[in-house]
């Protein structure tokens, strides 16, 4: 079994594929270029070219749509994907696309959604070792923990968790929705799951008790109310947009605080001329072509799990159909119903 990003993977591709650098190549992809080329050096797009040019040519032939989410790299999100958008948007495009084969431009917690909401359809994903520390935080089992210690109360888990998870679950939520999710549940009190920062945030802004799991994102921990203080001393102008996995002082010290697509929408209104994305790295990159007069200031973080998609394991694995994304009917019908019931409040 050949590994997505190893040496006998990229050997095996240029035996297949033309990924020679050339002229013909870059301009073949000169509009998806040039929506990324404030970001990525033309040398650069020399080398990545080709796998764009490979990519959107066999995903026609194998009747597959690329769903990438907002935090994909630049090359990924303007060069190949069919759909971008947040959890939410891309677990309701899931449903809505044609194509018999979906590749999940995210990581597995995503690729699971889309298979338990689109059963018929082939997911791929192209490492499945993209996971998500949210998501490995909680197991069914600690759901049923926290239903014993409160008894009654309704389980909200964020979409960022298995498909275990899901079914366990009463109702979904993502950051964009979940205050809403949670001021729907006839409870007063709430279990919310597996993100400790999103819960404390949520309570935030609702009257109803939230008692949460204590998970957390990797990459929005990181961020410190300290560091944005010091930002804000020397670019007193500077409007600070955070991701509400991000702790509750962090979020206190924003100006604004979304979903990735929410965090987008605010800077494509408002067009500031300076702004602090506190979240993972690419969405600033993703966005700076169609903002050109925004100037985008640190800091930011890469997550690791979504780094781990790469033009050359899409095209991998839309030429083997590797790694298929499989949940099993059973469960997915359990897990449908709580992320269902979500999709059925909007
Ligand atoms: S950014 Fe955080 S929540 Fe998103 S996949 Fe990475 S670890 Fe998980």
């Amino acid at each position: 079994m050949i590994i997505p990003g190893s040496p006998e993977m990229k050997s095996q591709l240029e035996v297949v594929f033309d990924l020679e650098i050339s002229a013909a190549m870059f301009k073949e992809t000169a509009q998806q270029y040039s929506c990324v080329d404030r970001v990525i050096p033309e040398a650069e797009w020399m080398k990545r070219a080709p796998y764009v040019h490979a990519i959107n040519k066999l995903k026609k032939e194998k009747d597959a749509v690329i769903l990438a989410h907002n935090y994909m790299t630049p090359d990924i999100y303007h060069g190949v994907a069919d759909i971008v958008g947040d959890s939410l948007q891309l677990a309701i495009e899931a449903t809505r696309v044609k194509e018999s084969v979906i590749i999940q431009g995210g990581v597995h917690f995503m690729a699971e959604t889309s298979k338990i909401l689109s059963p018929e359809k082939t997911v791929i994903i192209p490492d499945s070792r993209a996971g998500c520390s949210l998501a490995e935080s909680i197991t069914a089992k600690d759901i049923a923990g926290m239903r014993e210690k409160y008894p009654g109360a309704p389980v909200v888990s964020y979409v960022n968790t298995t498909a275990e998870v899901k079914a366990a679950s009463d109702i979904c939520c993502t950051s964009s929705n979940a205050v809403d999710v949670i001021n729907a549940m006839d409870s007063e009190l709430v279990i919310m799951t597996p993100d400790g920062h999103l819960a404390q945030n949520v309570a935030k802004q609702t009257s109803k008790k939230i008692v949460y799991w204590e998970g957390a994102c990797e990459v929005h921990i990181e961020f410190k109310a300290d560091e944005l203080r010091e930002y804000r001393k020397y670019e007193p102008d500077a409007v600070i947009i955070a991701h509400p996995e991000c702790p509750t002082d962090v979020v206190d010290e924003s100006d604004f605080s979304g979903s990735t697509s929410g965090m987008i929408d605010f800077v494509r209104k408002n067009k500031p001329e300076k702004v602090l994305l506190i979240t993972e790295c690419s969405m600033g990159s993703n966005i700076a072509d169609e903002v050109p007069e925004v100037n985008f200031l640190g800091p930011c973080n890469l997550c690791p799990h979504m780094q781990r998609i790469t033009l050359e394991k899409i095209l991998w694995s839309l030429h083997t159909g590797n790694e298929e994304v499989v949940v099993r009917e059973e469960l997915a019908a359990k897990a449908r119903l709580a992320v269902q019931r979500m999709i059925d409040l909007k």
